[in-house]
């Protein structure tokens, strides 16, 4: 009866041309990224990102985490600062706040899984000394109201754009809005390398620190390729003033990297087609509901969220089981035990957990499905299919009603 169920937690496949240059790093043992004097495949993949991205810098790390740690510590916070993050994010990110020694200060999230922007103009007191926008699952909030309300306080943006590669904002990139955009090239993002990260920005005096102390120790960021004046005088000002975090990517991920960068406008165009086919289907049934992007967004996604509509805990617990049953897995976010995106298990975070309200009921009945670029019409229909017939089996009565 059903028709082929699409195996969604495999990664995006590496292609054959990193075959060629891995082997060739084999031969030669030169898996470092300072052991050549100059293109090493680290700062080649820097140079093709930026480039990608429309920015003057980039530097490549160990994972996303890394870059948004790296960040925070180049804006020079001090410690104990705040640091006002979405309530709807993934762990690492309140994690890398508190790595930097700062505090970070949760806001409200809406059911369409974007920042509520009452809730974060409200939050923006002097207190605040820096901003992570996390678009969780690549769901860009309101950057023009966010970015209007941090520039006239003169307060820095840094762009967890993990999830959001290949993103646009009034057809500018996703993570060059603000002063520092953080990337990931963790398995289940639209570049795979198992790990990596990526910053990138356009200011010269932050990507110095940053590299330094990513771990360009001694005059090694020359090895960065070609530098401007004021990258020169910005490696001057911090030689030998700031520690070494040794959060280094390793050649042999950038040759993982590399040859995807080219896929990434073709896997962008299938991830929309993917979602949009399998959520036009999926809003035919009362009890789901997609939210709809904002306007200026021109969305990436690998994924689907949907919201269920009129449904009690024990229902959702049970459409869950019904869609895993027909071979879908769905992740409530709020529903399991210890889930990572729920901010009421973010325990590490100093002081007593805030209450959200309007961020909890949201993650209580907020879906997620993988939804892989690669996946092709028949896959896409078995998926619809298996949610639309779970969804009727706990509804059945709306179900007759809306067929
Ligand atoms: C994956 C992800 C991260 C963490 O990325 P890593 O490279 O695994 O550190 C951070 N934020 C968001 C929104 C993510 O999706």
């Amino acid at each position: 009866m059903s028709k082929s169920l699409p195996s969604v937690y495999d990664a995006e496949p590496i292609p054959a041309a990193a075959r060629t240059a891995i082997d060739a790093l084999l031969a030669s043992g030169d898996l470092f990224r300072y052991t050549a004097p100059e293109d090493a495949p680290v700062a080649l993949l820097e140079r093709e990102f930026a480039e990608l991205l429309g920015t003057k810098y980039a530097l490549a790390v160990s994972s996303c985490s890394a870059a948004l740690f790296l960040s925070l510590k180049a804006l020079g916070l001090p410690r104990d600062a705040r640091v006002l993050i979405p309530a709807f994010t993934f762990a690492a990110v309140p994690s890398s706040v508190v790595h930097a020694d700062c505090v970070p200060v949760l806001c409200d999230v809406g059911e369409n899984y974007r920042i509520d922007m009452a809730a974060f103009e409200a939050r923006l007191d002097e207190e605040i000394a820096a901003v992570i926008i996390s678009h969780m699952r690549g769901h860009t909030s309101d950057m023009d109201a966010i970015m209007a309300l941090c520039d006239a306080r003169n307060i820095p943006v840094i762009e967890d754009a993990a999830h959001s590669l290949g993103t646009t904002w009034h057809g500018k990139n996703i993570g060059t809005l603000g002063r520092i955009g953080c990337f990931s090239f963790q398995s289940y993002k639209l570049v795979n390398a198992g790990e990596g990260g990526i910053l990138i920005t356009d200011d010269a005096d932050l990507l110095a620190q940053a590299v330094i102390m990513s771990g360009a120790y001694e005059h090694n960021w020359r090895k960065h390729g070609a530098m401007d004046t004021a990258l020169e005088a910005a490696f001057a000002r911090w030689q030998n003033r700031l520690p070494l975090y040794n959060l280094r990517l390793s050649n042999l991920s950038a040759a993982v990297i590399r040859p995807q960068l080219p896929l990434v406008a073709e896997r962008v165009h299938k991830g929309r087609r993917n979602h949009d086919y399998v959520a036009a289907k999926l809003v035919q049934s009362p009890w789901m509901a997609v939210p709809e992007k904002l306007a200026p967004e021109a969305r990436a996604p690998d994924s689907l969220q949907f919201n269920l509509i009129g449904l009690t805990d024990e229902q959702t617990t049970a459409f869950a089981l019904a869609a895993a049953r027909r071979g879908v897995k769905v992740q409530v976010f709020g529903m399991s035990t210890d889930n990572a995106r729920a901010f009421w298990n973010w325990q590490f975070m100093p002081g007593p957990l805030p209450e959200l309200p309007r961020t909890r009921a949201m993650l209580m009945r907020a879906c997620d499905v993988r939804l892989p670029a690669r996946l092709e019409r028949d896959a896409l229909d078995a998926v619809a299919e298996a949610l639309l017939a779970a969804i009727a089996e706990v509804k059945p009565v709306a179900a007759l009603k809306a067929g």
